[in-house]
C-alpha cells in the first residue's frame, strides 16, 4: 500500500467576485518589461485576473518591501515572479529570491523542459521533467569566515525535505503516465548529505513499483545530458545541481528564454521564468525573449483552474514559435519582443473570434 496515496496539498487561492488575484513580482532587468507582455497578451485573452504589482528595491538595505511581497503572496497564494536582483553591499542582506522560497517554504522546483519542434536546436522531442529540492542544500545561505582566508559553508540536507520533494517526483510520475525516475547525486563523495538524499529516493522508489527508478552522479549525469538526452524522463536531485541542470537542459531545447518554472509548497505557488536569469544586459532593448514568462503565466493559469485561456494562450505561443517561426535573436532571430507579443495577441484574436469568448 502507498503511504501517501491520500495526501492532498490544499493552495489557497484569491477569488473575489470571479476573477482571480495574483501577487506579481516583476524584479530586475528584463523582468518588468516581461510582465507588461504578460499584462498585454492577458488583456486580449480576457483573463480573469487581477495582479496585485510588489516592486522590490534591489539596493534597499532592509527587508520591507520582500516582507510585503512575501504577506501578498500568503494572502492572494499565487505569485508570478521574475528574478529579484540583491545589490545592496549590506553582508545581512542574502538573496531575497532564495529568502522568499524559503519563507513561502516553497520546497519544489518543477522545470518542464520539452523541446519546441520550431526552434533548432542540437536535439529533437527532448520531454524531461526536472524536480528540484528549493529549500536547502547549499542554499542554505550558512556561510561564515572561521578564520581569516578560510570559509566555511554549510550544505543542508534533510530527510524530511528529501523525501517530500522525492515523493513529489514519483507521484508526478505516476500521474502523468511517466515511466522512470532518476535521482541526481554525488553520494561518492558527499556520502552523508547526498548519501541521505540516494537513500531517501531508494526508500520512497519502493512504494511506487510501477515507476522504474535509477540514479545516477551529477558529473555523469551532465555528460548523459549533452550526448543522449533522450534516455531521461523525470529527473529529481538536490537544489545547487537542479540550477546547473535546468540551466543546461534549457541551453539544449534552445536557451533562457522559452521555458518555465513552478514552485510549490503546500500553501503557495510561485511561476517564474525556468532558468531564473535577471538579464540586465538586454534590458530596455525589445530583444528578451517574452515566451519563457508567457509560458510563466500559463502555468499560473492552469494552477488557478483557467484551462481555457491557458489553452489559448499556449495554441498563440506555439503558432508563433513553431509555426510562423517569429524568433527573437536568443533563438537566432532578428523579431522584436514587441513583434512576439503582437503574433501571440493576433493569435490569440484569431481562436476566439468565432467563440463567445469573455
Ligand atoms: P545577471 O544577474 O548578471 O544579469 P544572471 O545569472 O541573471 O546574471 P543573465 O546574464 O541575466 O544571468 O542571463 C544569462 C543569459 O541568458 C544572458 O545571456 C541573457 O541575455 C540570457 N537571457 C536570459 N533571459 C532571456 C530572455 N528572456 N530572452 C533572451 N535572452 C535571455
Amino acid at each position: 500500500k502507498n503511504p501517501f496515496a491520500k495526501k492532498v496539498i490544499a493552495i489557497p487561492k484569491a477569488e473575489y467576485g470571479g476573477r482571480h488575484s495574483v501577487t506579481m513580482l516583476p524584479g530586475g532587468g528584463i523582468g518588468p518589461e516581461l510582465m507588461n507582455y504578460v499584462r498585454e497578451v492577458f488583456r486580449y485573452a480576457g483573463v480573469p485576473v487581477d495582479f496585485e504589482e510588489c516592486p522590490i528595491d534591489p539596493q534597499s538595505d532592509g527587508n520591507e518591501d520582500l516582507e510585503y511581497a512575501i504577506t501578498s503572496i500568503r494572502r492572494n497564494g499565487v505569485g508570478l515572479k521574475g528574478n529579484i536582483e540583491t545589490r545592496s553591499l549590506s553582508r545581512g542582506i542574502l538573496s531575497r529570491n532564495v529568502a522568499l522560497r524559503n519563507e513561502l517554504d516553497l520546497f519544489v522546483n518543477v522545470i518542464r523542459c520539452k523541446s519546441f519542434p520550431g526552434v533548432k536546436s542540437r536535439y529533437q522531442d527532448i520531454d524531461i521533467m526536472l524536480i528540484r529540492q528549493n529549500t536547502e542544500g547549499e542554499y542554505a545561505m550558512l556561510e561564515h569566515e572561521s578564520v581569516p582566508g578560510v570559509v566555511e559553508s554549510m550544505k543542508i540536507v534533510t530527510a524530511e525535505n528529501s523525501e517530500r520533494v522525492i515523493r513529489y517526483a514519483f507521484e508526478y510520475a505516476q500521474k502523468h503516465g511517466r515511466k522512470k525516475v532518476t535521482t541526481i547525486h554525488k553520494a561518492n563523495i558527499m556520502k552523508l548529505s547526498d548519501g541521505l538524499f540516494l537513500e531517501t529516493s531508494k526508500r520512497v522508489a519502493k512504494h511506487f513499483p510501477d515507476i522504474e527508478h535509477d540514479s545516477m552522479i551529477i558529473d555523469n549525469c551532465c555528460m548523459q545530458l549533452v550526448s543522449n538526452p533522450h534516455q531521461f524522463d523525470v529527473m529529481v536531485m538536490t537544489n545547487l545541481y537542479g540550477t546547473i541542470v535546468s540551466n543546461v537542459l534549457c541551453g539544449l531545447i534552445g536557451g533562457a528564454g522559452l521555458i518555465s518554472g513552478r514552485n510549490y509548497g503546500d500553501h503557495y505557488a510561485v511561476f517564474e521564468p525556468g532558468t531564473r536569469n535577471t538579464g540586465t544586459a538586454i534590458a530596455g532593448k525589445n530583444i528578451a525573449n517574452p515566451v519563457s514568462m508567457l509560458n510563466a503565466a500559463v502555468d499560473m493559469l492552469e494552477h488557478l483552474g483557467h484551462q481555457n485561456h491557458a489553452n489559448i494562450i499556449l495554441q498563440a505561443i506555439d503558432k508563433t514559435i513553431n509555426e510562423d517561426h517569429i524568433h527573437t535573436p536568443d533563438l537566432g532571430g532578428q523579431a522584436t519582443s514587441i513583434d512576439v507579443v503582437q503574433s501571440v495577441v493576433k493569435h490569440i484574436q484569431e481562436l476566439t473570434k468565432d467563440k463567445n469568448w469573455s
